[in-house]
């Protein structure tokens, strides 16, 4: 029996008279919260392969944040296949919100506005959480505010960083994304050296299929290097002939590749015979690559740039030999902020935060907010 008897989501305190017209006001902004340092603001990203839900009371409080990841839907593909994405997130994001709501310990009702990331991700992935955004706000009567997921990462950091403040560069290292932003103020991120392939996060989860480890790749070969010899094999770290300060990641994938399968090698292929080193060694070997290549950019942008903060963020985030290595590395006077944990991959709470931020800026999304995949579109 179809299961609408129960609402998930409680929409206790809604508002009892009908509004006027059409009742959908779809070109109207609620003007913000006027308490921000008390309000609360639910974040929901949809963006790629994670739904995720978070609760935020005022600029830097997290309540909640709740992830369903999607890695076994997609493991036996290759990549996230996007049609799939957005029917699982179809499935789970009344949950997830519902979750981050029970966790926080707080009611529907209770909510000030509604973060959601629009922009940039799978557009099919990012309806689904816009609609439930939009469906909210509008159940509710309160400010919806559209986010830019790549802000978010960018500002994640200064939920647990209060001396943290403008101007700062950041690194956005993730499954889609590994860039170097430069973060002036709220709202001016501007992206200043970026992957001309694939993202290092991207690179991690090929690296795991091709030594037959669990997806998400990044934690799986992490584990495995930490029992190898990362100065066992020379993996390459690429250069870019027009910035040398951008990324190309595409060249030690099929390096790890041809090591392990031999020169031209197909990823079907068995081992090479004489492969005189530990998969553990192969792991460790690419981790320190992908990570010297991660650190250096970012430090000598740093430098160049004269600034005093550089903030990271993306699931790659997470990687122990890249937060050890920027910290023992980074130059007397420059400081590396990380996120914890829980706030490096997609995740609610930063949409929420990057929101509140935006809400104490004064700036509100209307009802007809679209999605965009690439992220040029600001509404
Ligand atoms: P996306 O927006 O592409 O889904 P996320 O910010 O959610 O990106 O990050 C997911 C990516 O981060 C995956 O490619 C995953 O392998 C990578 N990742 C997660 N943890 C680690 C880690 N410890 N080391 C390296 N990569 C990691
Ligand atoms: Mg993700």
């Amino acid at each position: 029996m179809a299961d609408h008897a129960t609402p998930r989501v409680s929409l206790r305190g809604l508002r009892p008279e009908t509004p006027r017209g059409t009742g959908l006001a779809i070109g109207r902004t609620h003007a913000p919260p006027p308490y921000p340092e008390r309000m609360l603001v639910l974040g929901i990203d949809t963006s790629c392969d994670d739904t995720a839900a978070g609760v935020l009371r005022g600029p830097r409080e997290i309540l909640s944040n709740e992830v369903a990841s999607q890695y076994d839907l997609h493991a036996a593909f290759g990549g996230v296949v996007p049609e799939i994405a957005s029917r699982a997130h179809a499935e789970r994001v009344t949950r997830v919100i519902e979750r981050a709501l029970e966790k926080a310990g707080v009611a529907a009702a209770d909510l000030d506005a509604i973060a959601v990331t629009n922009r940039p991700g799978l557009v099919g992935s990012l309806m689904v959480g816009v609609a439930a955004a939009k469906s909210l706000a509008f159940a509710l009567d309160i400010p919806l505010v559209g986010v830019h997921h790549i802000e978010a990462h960018c500002t994640a950091a200064m939920a647990e960083h209060e001396d943290l403040d403008y101007p700062f560069l950041a690194l956005v290292a993730s499954g889609g994304h590994t860039a170097i932003y430069d973060c002036r103020g709220p709202g001016e991120v501007v992206v200043l050296h970026q992957t001309i392939d694939d993202a290092a996060g991207e690179c991690f989860d090929k690296v795991a299929v091709m030594l037959g480890l669990e997806q998400p790749g990044g934690p799986s070969v992490s584990r495995l290097a930490e029992g190898g010899n990362p100065k066992a094999v020379r993996f390459p770290r690429a250069r870019v002939k027009d910035d040398p300060l951008a990324f190309s990641f595409s060249g030690v994938k099929t390096a790890v590749l041809y090591y392990l399968k031999g020169p031209g090698g197909r990823r079907d292929a068995p081992d090479r015979a004489d492969l005189d080193v530990s998969y553990a060694d192969v792991a460790a070997s690419f981790e320190q690559a992908v990570v010297d290549v991660l650190v250096k950019r970012s430090l000598d942008a740093v430098a160049r740039r004269g600034v005093r903060d550089l903030v990271v963020g993306g699931g790659v985030a997470a990687n122990r030999r890249l937060r050890a290595d920027l910290a023992a590395k980074a130059p007397e006077g420059v400081r590396v902020r990380f996120p914890s944990m829980g706030l490096c991959a997609d995740n609610g709470a930063m949409i929420a935060l990057r929101g509140a931020e935006m809400l104490a800026q004064g700036i509100t999304s209307a009802l007809d907010l679209d999605v965009s995949p690439t992220g040029e579109t600001v509404s």
